[in-house]
């Protein structure tokens, strides 16, 4: 039996990882759950998955909980201090990090310092802290399993001997806007911005998906997973979402991952590696499938750029691409800010940076503190 804390419970992933455990409740067990304040969601999740702790950032929210859920045995708690109870408890075996943004670098590094191996959903957190939280899992000897479609598909095309990998391939969707012009661009609104055409997710990666942004983040998130140099990370664009990545190995062999545009199955791997469970999810068929691939260099597609640019350039520059990215998408999703600024309040507070080196958790902290101020400042002209 293996013992879950689920760090985002009540969002896309951390549903789906639920429905995973719905499905292998002999080998799976949810022990905590912990998500930002949708109390009504994890009521429901508390009376059906019967949790021993549950964590919500918003104290209010917490407490509201507590009430709702006197009649069952459960400790709530809130605040950072509650999600990392959740995540550093001897229990639990692995923790799902499915919370979006850097707000899970935390708990993730807590979490293997506490023996815990990680199913890493949340791409922020090794934006942000790439290094310390891959150092830290060396370290400890705890594994980090990936999540991300694009990352289980390489993770599942890698051979033993790394030095036989030439670079990695990371399909993209290319989003519902590639090919559209600046004035087209000019009138995006966020209900137009959150229809992907293949992948049903949370509003932030909808966003990213739709500027590339999230490209660039798992760029950064390959490198830190599969120790590759950037020039040896490619990316091509696959509108079908059928080819979730590719390696290509020194011999000039290529091997690539395909599926269905469905979560639940790099979910799934990622709790059941290394080995594979059956399951009822519908089958990939490519009879009358027509598969299509393009170089992004053919489309305007700045964020790639940048985040490449914010990758190798390291120290604490992908941390503060990062966390201007979430407040620039955060604002557009409240309309504050228009479709294609996102990126230029991305760009210009990436230039002003003056870059320190990321050796540890507080100076992530503080450039990333110092990059959401910057950003709103310029957010509010
Ligand atoms: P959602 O927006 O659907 O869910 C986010 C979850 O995080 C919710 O449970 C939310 O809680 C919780 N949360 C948000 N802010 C906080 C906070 N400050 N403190 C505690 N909990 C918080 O996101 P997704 O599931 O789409 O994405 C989650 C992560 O997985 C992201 O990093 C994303 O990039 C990555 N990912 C997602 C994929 C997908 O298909 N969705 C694919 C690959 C990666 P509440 O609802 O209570 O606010």
């Amino acid at each position: 039996m293996k013992r879950l804390t689920i760090l985002g419970s009540t969002g896309s992933i951390g549903t789906q990882t639920l429905d995973i455990v719905r499905q292998n409740p002999e080998q799976l067990e949810v022990f905590a759950l912990a998500a930002g304040k949708n109390v009504q969601e994890i009521e429901l999740q508390a009376r059906e998955f019967k949790p021993r702790i549950i964590g919500l950032m918003e104290e209010k929210a917490a407490r509201e909980l507590k009430q709702r859920v006197a009649d069952l045995d459960i400790e709530v708690v809130s605040g950072m201090e509650g999600l990392l109870r959740t995540v550093t408890d001897e229990v639990p075996d692995t923790v799902v990090t499915a919370i979006s943004g850097r707000i899970g670098l935390e708990p993730t590094l807590e979490a293997l310092k506490a023996g815990k191996d990680i199913a890493l959903a949340n791409k922020e957190t090794l934006v942000a802290g790439g290094d310390l939280v891959m150092r830290t899992a060396q370290r400890l000897g705890r594994t980090i399993l990936p999540v991300d479609s694009e990352h289980s598909a390489i993770f599942q095309c890698l051979e033993e001997d790394p030095r036989t990998l030439d670079k990695i391939i990371l399909t993209a969707s290319g989003g519902p806007f590639r090919g559209w012009s600046e004035e087209q661009l000019q009138e995006v609104t966020p209900e137009r911005a959150l229809q992907h055409p293949n992948w049903a997710m949370g509003a932030k990666i909808t966003i990213d998906s739709a500027t590339m942004m999230n490209k660039g983040l798992e760029v950064i998130e390959a490198h830190h997973l599969f120790h590759m140099e950037y020039d040896q990370i490619e990316v091509l664009i696959h509108p079908q979402s059928v080819i979730h990545s590719m390696v290509q190995y020194c011999d000039g062999s290529v091997l690539a991952q395909c599926g269905r545009p469905d979560m639940r199955l790099p979910i799934q791997y990622a709790l059941t590696y290394p080995t594979r469970w059956p399951n009822p999810f519908e089958r990939l068929d490519l009879r009358g499938k027509t598969l299509t691939f393009f170089d992004p260099e053919d489309y305007n597609f700045p964020a790639l750029k940048i985040a490449y640019a914010c990758g190798k350039r390291g120290g604490t520059l992908p941390a503060v691409m990062n966390a201007a990215n979430e407040v620039a998408v955060h604002a557009f999703l409240a309309r504050r800010v228009a479709y294609l600024e996102i990126i230029g309040l991305v760009d210009k507070v990436c230039s002003e940076h003056d870059v320190l080196d990321a050796t540890d958790l507080e100076t992530i902290l503080n450039a990333d503190h110092w990059a959401r101020i910057r950003t709103e400042e310029l957010i509010h002209g």
